[in-house]
Order: structure tokens, then C-alpha cells, then sequence
């Protein structure tokens, strides 16, 4: 395996940052991640730009252009001979003595690229199975509409899944109202099949998936509701699912000890899942 570092190309198993570098010391950095599909990166306009604003919002600066990083994620999958699986990326402040403030003079940000395959076995069970999850606090900070590299709190959420024997936490903020997963948004379906997720301007980062689904649901005149739900409303909904890049949309069978209509994936998360990339933007990597 490849992966990119500060404009090498190196072996991924000795792929390395500086011990000084603020996303080690820190986590003073952000993210991407991006879904490839059929050898094709998938809504990278869309990721770019929340990258984007997620560097803005922390002054960090881009550390290539736009088009050199598009260039540099096909050439990451392409060496990797991604088909299918992902794409990552991460930008830190740089590489400076230890100190809180921002370096000054400011230092050349640090950029990371990596991919890998997706098992396609372990798509089809969740495809076939759903997922469970479990539901704990939210601890998190109240800049979480930044896809910092800062996900301590999501690490604990989702490890509390894990050795729960769930897939994802959903996190719930002070009043009850869940809030979204560790890594994913959270939807329900009600009786009459509108779609009801969380609005995007308080609690949750904006997914790109998320939107995704919102283009999809307005083309094909599927409702959507953008409202907080509670931990109940949703186990008391005909079907719930979650989405991001690498679950594309993830149909949710139990959550905590209940489990949703007769346990098995719904029809609407499932047509979602199957149509999915009907629409969305595809760059090929040639
Ligand atoms: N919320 C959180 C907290 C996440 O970490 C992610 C995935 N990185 C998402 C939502 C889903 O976002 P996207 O659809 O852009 O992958």
C-alpha cells in the first residue's frame, strides 16, 4: 500500500509524521473521508468544500490547491487499486514547538492521504442484517459542525457500541433528542414514510451524505422532515437508518434493547441503500 505525505508518495507501512507535528499534540487538524465507488470518488466537490470551511473556521491553511488534492486523492486510489472502499485525507496546523497559540510565523500545513478497499462481504451482511445501536450521551464540544481530528469522545461512544455488540452509538444531547452517531448521521422513518433527521445548524455535522439523501428524497418526492427526535420517537419508528461516506445508508434494525418492526432492514432505508449512487457526483480516477 501507498500513502501521501507532504508531497511524497511512500510506503504506507513507514508512511510517518513528525512527533512535533499539532495534529499529534493537539489534534489540530481536520478531515475528510470519501466513499469510492466502482473506481470512482464520490461527491469530492461537496467534501472539498466542507474541508474548506472546516480549515476556515480553524485558520489552517489549504496545503495544496484545490485541484492538486483532487489530483492527489485519484492518484492515492489509483495506486492502491481501490475499486471500492475509501478515501482519507487530513490537514494539520503543521509541524512546530510545542505551544497552544498558533505558530508564529505560521508553518506549512500537513497533508495525509491514504486509501483502502471496503469488504464487500461485510456490505452485504449489513445490506441483508441491518445494524444495532446503542445510545449514550453526547460529551462533545459545540463546534462539532468542524470535522476536526479532535473525535476523543466519539472514540468512547463508539467503543461503548462495540463492546455492546452494536455497530454505532447514537448520542443524545441534555433534553433526550439524539443527536447523530459516532461517525454518521441518524434518520427515522415515521408511519407515512417521511424521512426526519436532524437540522444541520446545531449538534451535528452537516454529512455529506446526509445532504446527499435530501437531493435523492426531493427528486423522487420521498418527504423529509429536518427536526430533532428523541431516543423514544425513535424506537418507536417503523424504520430507522443511519448514513456517512463509508455506510452509505445503513439500515438500523434495534436500538439499545428494542427492536424496530419485525427486526429486519426497512423498505425505505433499503431503496435508499440500493439507489443510492443513482445520483450522486462521480469522479472517475482516469
Ligand atoms: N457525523 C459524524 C460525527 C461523522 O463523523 C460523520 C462521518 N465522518 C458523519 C456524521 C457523516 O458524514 P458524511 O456523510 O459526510 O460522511
Amino acid at each position: 500500500r501507498i500513502a501521501y505525505v507532504n508531497g511524497r508518495y511512500v510506503p504506507h507501512r513507514t508512511a510517518k509524521v513528525h512527533v512535533e507535528d499539532r495534529g499529534f499534540q493537539f489534534a489540530d487538524g481536520v478531515y475528510e473521508v470519501c466513499e469510492v465507488f466502482a473506481g470512482n470518488i464520490v461527491d469530492v466537490t461537496r467534501h472539498l468544500d466542507r474541508l474548506g470551511r472546516s480549515l476556515s473556521e480553524l485558520s489552517i491553511d489549504w496545503p495544496v490547491t484545490r485541484a492538486a488534492l483532487v489530483a492527489i486523492l485519484r492518484e492515492v486510489v489509483s495506486r492502491n487499486r481501490v475499486v471500492n472502499g475509501l478515501v482519507y485525507m487530513q490537514v494539520t496546523r503543521g509541524v512546530s514547538k510545542r505551544d497552544f497559540g498558533f505558530p508564529t510565523p505560521s508553518v506549512p500545513s500537513t497533508l495525509v492521504v491514504t486509501s483502502r478497499s471496503a469488504s464487500r462481504a461485510a456490505a452485504e451482511k449489513i445490506t441483508e442484517e441491518g445494524v444495532r445501536v446503542v445510545t449514550t450521551p453526547d460529551i462533545r464540544w459545540e463546534r462539532v459542525d468542524i470535522k476536526s481530528v479532535a473525535l476523543l469522545p466519539q472514540v468512547l461512544a463508539k467503543q461503548f457500541a462495540r463492546s455492546n455488540g452494536a455497530a454505532e452509538a447514537w448520542m443524545f444531547d441534555k433534553d433526550g433528542y439524539v443527536t447523530e452517531g459516532a461517525s454518521s448521521n441518524a434518520w427515522i422513518v415515521t408511519e407515512d414514510g417521511t424521512l426526519v433527521t436532524r437540522p444541520a445548524e446545531r449538534g451535528i455535522l452537516r454529512g455529506i451524505t446526509r445532504a446527499a439523501i435530501m437531493d435523492y428524497a426531493a427528486a423522487h418526492g420521498i418527504k423529509v422532515e429536518e427536526r430533532a427526535f428523541t431516543v423514544d420517537e425513535a424506537k418507536h419508528a417503523r424504520e430507522a437508518f443511519i448514513t456517512a461516506a463509508t455506510a452509505i445508508v445503513t439500515p438500523v434494525v434495534q436500538i439499545d434493547e428494542t427492536v424496530l418492526g419485525n427486526g429486519v432492514p426497512g423498505s425505505v432505508a433499503s431503496a435508499l441503500r440500493a439507489h443510492f449512487h443513482d445520483d450522486v457526483e462521480l469522479v472517475p480516477l482516469r
